[in-house]
């Protein structure tokens, strides 16, 4: 369970390193094995259903596609083609990829998976031709055993990871990148990868001589996507029989908090796959485990960003080991990784609940985690952990290419599906981001267009295409983090109606085309203390978004966050985020968002006097 303390840091770091699946289920593959959607309340829409339009999501999602595009086949294909005995020309990938390295060609398929929801969401043609090539080439090198793996050790060492990997790579090359190629390699890589596979799902135990961090929890998830995607009832088997229920999903379902010491990310992660298990076994159990998971989450391991799991592990509840942990590491948050997870749970949690809470996690995640990765530079280093250290900075992991480089383009092109939802009454705003969304309203093709600059702003407006009039609810999420009421209008005429935060409020009415709704969700100041053994040790809130202090470490008078001039505007270039002033005494303390924080010292958590 997690590595053992007495391991080097490098090993620890390594040892917790992780990796991700999912499975964004559009429902239009072929044999759809059980009844699922009667379980959910709300669906996604497709990649290609929305398209951001401008603002901090869109131009993060610009650079991260653009920057996996421009990564090169040769090098990824590199050590398979050696394997396979091909011609094999390229610089190598150097660091947990390579050969020797720790994780041997481990994210190769969660990039050919980034870049078929890219390739879905923009219609790219040189993205979809790009993750036709990588799927052509990597099917080159499978051997005629179905032997997939980069080598003896990622098989030995990663059986589980690497083939959850691969298939998540095949299968949403196939999905969203028209290859449909892909889909006929699932069966040998599945023939190939099943020896090397543990009888059921173990534990990660650093003791084990094989495997001690394999994350074989962690595999039906993209099992019950391969049996969705193909039919083949061996797979649905292999799902079941991966299905940590004895000591994880069980206890969970009971509320037992059966998180505590394991390795946050993929624990998190294997919560999916028991999202899965709800969604096409139908068995109770799994979702009582997911929303008890998500409580515990909230309750006792999420510091203000909404990112858990200092050095990788949960924390007991009630010591105040989350405090405790600021100046103890500057590793809080595996970001990329912990951010996929986390926002692929918030939304089977929304689509099985349609409950905004859902979506206000979601939300708090992105802002103030994920959007605040450094960029990718080109040179092979990837953002890993958020740090809320004092006086931190914001870096690169050490290691080249390590599991976060697999997990980025992933969560970065999911934030399409996790703006609008749908449902048989209508649509479902979860995100306020500049945007358009187009759907059916029976049988007839509808639009609705965001405009917004929010966060920078606490407003937004959404405008309605319709060929015809037409009744439908339009459900709005009011945030949980609102200390005021929210502010709806019907073009231009103020509503009252029930808009209570932490719920989506319902807009029902006989829509006309270009009719419009304004909102205004109004942003005030707060402080969230990190656990209730440290109500001293605060982050700073606005709005969605946490503000870190830009410094060293910082104390600010208990009152002055809810006082009228506490926090007064900075002054800014017009490119810049907005930030803030704290006047304390004589001296000015600069807060800004953490997303925007670039080569700053910060300091998270401010100590209130
Ligand atoms: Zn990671």
């Amino acid at each position: 369970m997690g590595a053992k303390p007495t391991q080097s840091r490098r090993s620890f770091l390594k040892g917790l390193m992780t990796a991700a699946a999912l499975s964004p289920a559009a429902g239009r593959l072929v044999a759809r094995p059980s009844a699922s959607p009667p379980r959910e309340r709300l669906s996604l829409f497709r990649y290609s259903d929305v398209q951001l339009t401008g603002g901090p999501l869109k131009a993060q999602f610009d650079r991260i596609h653009a920057y996996y595009l421009s990564v090169d086949e040769d090098r990824l294909l590199k050590a398979f083609r050696q394997r396979a005995g091909l011609n094999a020309p390229g610089e190598d990938m150097g660091g947990w990829y390579n050969p020797e390295g720790f994780a041997p060609g481990h994210c190769l398929g969660q990039i050919i998976s980034g870049l078929s929801r890219f390739s879905e969401a923009t219609g790219d043609a040189a993205t979809q031709a790009k993750v036709r090539r990588l799927v052509e080439g990597f099917a080159a090198t499978v051997g005629p055993d179905g032997f997939a793996y980069m080598n003896r050790k990622a098989a030995n060492d990663f059986p589980a990871y690497m083939l959850d990997k691969n298939l998540i790579g095949l299968l949403d090359a196939s999905r969203f990148a028209g290859a449909s190629s892909a889909q006929e390699v699932v069966p040998h890589i599945m023939k190939g990868s099943i020896p090397y596979l543990p009888p059921r799902a173990l534990e990660q135990d650093s003791h084990r001589a094989h495997s001690p961090y394999d994350e074989s929890y962690t595999l039906p998830e993209n099992l019950f996507y391969a049996y969705e995607a193909t039919g083949t009832s061996e797979y649905l088997d292999l799902a079941k029989k991966y299905l940590m229920d004895d000591s994880y999903f069980d206890p969970l379902s009971r509320g037992v908090n059966a998180m505590v010491g394991r390795h946050a990310y993929s624990h998190v992660n294997a919560l999916s796959s028991a999202a899965r298990a709800y969604q096409d076994l139908g068995d109770p159990k799994y979702f009582q485990a997911i929303r008890n998971a998500w409580d515990m989450l909230e309750a006792t391991q999420e510091f203000a960003s909404g990112g858990w799991g200092p050095n990788e592990t949960f924390v007991e509840p009630n010591q105040g080991k989350l405090g405790a942990s600021l100046n103890t590491t500057h590793a809080h948050f595996e970001t990329p990784c912990g951010a996929y997870a986390h926002m692929k749970l918030a939304r089977y949690l929304l689509r099985f609940t349609a409950e905004a809470r859902y979506g206000d996690g979601l939300e708090r995640v992105l802002y103030n985690t994920i959007l605040g990765a450094k960029d990718p530079k080109g040179d092979d280093h990837f953002f890993y952990y958020s740090d809320y250290h004092p006086a931190a900075r914001k870096g690169y992991h050490g290691d080249k290419w390590p599991c976060c480089a697999g997990t980025l383009p992933e969560v970065v092109a999911d934030y399409i599906v996790g703006t609008y939802f749908q449902s048989p009454e209508g649509i479902y705003v979860n995100l306020f981001v500049p945007s358009e969304v187009r759907w059916q309203i029976h049988g007839m093709p509808a639009k609705l267009v965001q405009t917004t600059s929010y966060p920078d702003s606490d407003s937004t407006e959404l405008r309605l295409e319709l060929p015809a009039a037409a009744e439908f609810a339009l459900c709005v999420r009011i945030p949980g983090w609102l200390r005021s009421r929210a502010e709806i209008a019907v073009n231009g005429q103020a509503q009252s109606f029930p808009a209570e935060p932490r719920t989506f409020a319902t807009l029902r009415r006989r829509w006309q085309n270009h009719d419009t709704v304004q909102l205004r969700f109004p942003f005030s100041f707060r402080t969230e203390r990190v656990d209730a053994q440290h109500p001293d040790t605060v982050a700073v809130m606005r709005g969605p978004l946490m503000l870190v202090a830009i410094g060293p470490t910082v104390e600010l008078p208990k009152d002055l966050v809810t006082s009228p001039n506490g926090f007064q505007p900075a002054p800014r270039p017009p490119a810049e985020r907005p930030s803030f002033d704290a006047r304390v005494g004589m001296e000015k303390i600069r807060f800004m968002p953490f997303y925007a924080v670039q080569e700053q010292s910060y300091s998270t958590y401010v100590t209130e006097t």
